[in-house]
């Protein structure tokens, strides 16, 4: 073999894909046609379980540095009263970061390209295209095209990270299912001057006329989104006195400097299969959703720390092949749900007559009344939990806490000066944690960080074969006292594999 794994396509997924690998010592070539970073702010938003996984690859605080989290998100009247909000700054879905982030999408592949020279392992190479692969049983040989003409390699797998148009899934076989919709919406990014911002807040503008999604991102810029009319061209929409007219009312337009202005349609679309053999598909490649839940890319990020880990456990020969069937198990439940729940948000949002928008304003305004649904919508209660019900967990069922995401509160730990985030004590591995783990826990599974919580209060001490963290806020100990639980053990993506309800696993 030339290398364990060909990532193919460089975008956000397969970015994030090659550093979660390179992490793990996988030998690693990502091919990437194009020969500069995507230049076009496309994705807009992440939540805290991408930034999770951009902190399994050590790269966290290089992404989040000029992410903005907005405090709220508003569904605001054609004439801009709100009938529902999104309380972000009230929540905390207890995975280390706030609930919703906007990002500047060149700025993020650059600091994801940037990661992967960490690793002398992992080569990126630019101006590759990926024309074709055969399999057969020992590996796969991949058909690369540049300018100095076509070439073949021999990899052990193949993942297809290559957007939408995927050629490695026209190249596995397999087809799309779903659905497009038949509005085309028009996507303006740009950069405001200061004082140039005449609406500040995250608003989905439900007007029947024309629904809109306006917001500040990050680094001064602003995004606006309009849909079409059926009789308006993307021409028309695009000359700069469209623009400046839809813009108006939110930024000012003197003061607003367009660096993206592109009409694009949106797909309900997922693969029928993950995996052909040795071939996988992640990200848009796998599935592709409309953007109100703004999980397009998350789901992609998510396929990432699913697989990676797993790959690296078979090529490192710690596991079976057969684990990695458990990567479209346990993803694609997760993500038609995102998908199904985005579809529905646009059918609320997407209301195209004045009667139907009356009615909806009015209900959803009425509803609230009732705390409990209240506190759905404004606690963002609507978005699907990241939770496996069946996969590579102990038992193969959901028992509990077993598929859940372990959360991830702050910590002090020994030789720490000040709190960190639980993960980055736990590495890369499993980990083996709770207030009754010791050195001589017995774990029989693959090499494991052993964690023992002490409740908050305690000073931690370095031990041998067992470190020890004080779990300050109290998150910790309420987690196991909540699930009746003395140990847990964590897969390497944070999901709880396993949990000891009554005993300690201790001889
Ligand atoms: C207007 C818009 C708004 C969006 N807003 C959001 C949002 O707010 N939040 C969110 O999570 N998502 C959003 N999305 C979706 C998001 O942009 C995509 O889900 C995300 O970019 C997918 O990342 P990817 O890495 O899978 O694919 P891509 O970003 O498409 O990257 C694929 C890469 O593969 C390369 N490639 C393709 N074919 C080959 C080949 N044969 N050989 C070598 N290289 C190849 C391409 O050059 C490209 O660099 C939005 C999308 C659009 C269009």
């Amino acid at each position: 073999m030339d290398t364990d794994v060909v990532v193919v396509g460089c975008g956000p997924v397969g970015a994030l894909t090659a550093n979660l690998l390179g992490m793990r010592g996988v030998r690693t070539l990502v091919v990437e046609r194009g020969t500069a970073p995507h230049g076009q702010p496309r994705a807009f938003s992440c939540d805290d379980e991408a930034l999770r996984a951009y902190q399994q690859a050590g790269l966290r605080d290089e992404v989040a540095a000029d992410m903005y989290p907005p405090p709220v998100v508003e569904y605001v009247s054609g004439n801009g009263r709100p009938f529902a909000t999104i309380a972000l700054d009230e929540i905390d879905f207890g995975l280390g970061s706030e609930p919703l982030h906007f990002f500047d999408q060149p700025w993020l592949e650059a600091s994801l390209r940037g990661g992967l020279d960490r690793f002398p392992h992992v080569e990126l190479r630019t101006g590759v295209e990926m024309t074709g692969l055969e399999q057969d049983s020992d590996g796969v040989t991949v058909r690369l095209r540049d300018t100095g003409g076509d070439s073949t390699i021999r990899a052990r797998y193949v993942l297809g990270c290559d957007g939408a148009r995927s050629a490695t899934r026209a190249a596995a076989g397999i087809e799309l299912s779903g659905t497009s919709y038949a509005e085309p919406w028009l996507a303006i990014s740009g950069d405001v001057e200061p004082g140039g911002v005449r609406q500040p807040r995250t608003r989905f503008v439900c007007d029947w006329r024309r629904p809109a999604f306006v917001s500040p991102g990050a680094f001064g810029t602003h995004r606006l989104e309009f849909m079409l009319r059926a009789s308006e061209t993307p021409e028309e929409m695009t000359r700069p006195e469209t623009l400046e007219r839809l813009v108006a009312p939110y930024v000012d337009p003197a003061r607003f400097t367009v660096t993206r202005a592109v009409v694009y349609t949106f797909h309900h679309l997922v693969a029928e299969r993950w995996r052909a053999g040795r071939v996988f598909l992640l990200g848009d490649a796998a599935h592709q959703m409309p953007p109100f839940l703004g999980q397009g890319l998350c789901s992609g990020l998510r396929d990432a720390a699913n697989l990676t880990w797993k790959l690296a456990m078979v090529v490192d020969g710690t596991a079976g092949d057969d684990v990695l069937d458990s990567y479209e198990t346990e993803r694609r439940p997760h993500t038609e749900e995102m998908a199904v729940t985005s579809v529905r948000l646009g059918r609320v949002f997407l209301v195209r007559n004045r009667a139907a928008a009356f009615l909806r304003d009015t209900a959803l305004r009425a509803v609230q009344a009732v705390p409990r649904v209240r506190r759905f919508v404004r606690h963002f209660e609507f978005k699907p939990a990241p939770v496996l019900r069946k996969g590579l967990l102990a038992g193969g069922t959901r028992r509990g806490a077993v598929g859940t995401m372990f959360p991830q509160p702050r910590v002090s730990a020994a030789g720490e000066a000040a709190p960190v985030r639980l993960d980055d004590v736990l590495g890369a591995g499993f980990a083996v944690i709770g207030p009754s783990v010791t050195a001589a826990t017995v774990w029989t599974g693959p090499p494991a960080a052993f964690i023992r919580v002490l409740p908050p209060g305690s000073v931690a001490t370095a031990g041998s074969g067992v470190r020890e963290v004080v779990d300050t806020d109290g998150v910790l100990t309420a987690w196991f006292a909540r699930h009746r639980a003395e140990v847990a053990v964590l897969r390497p993506d944070r999901f709880v594999y396993a949990a000891a309800l009554d005993a300690p696993l201790t001889r």
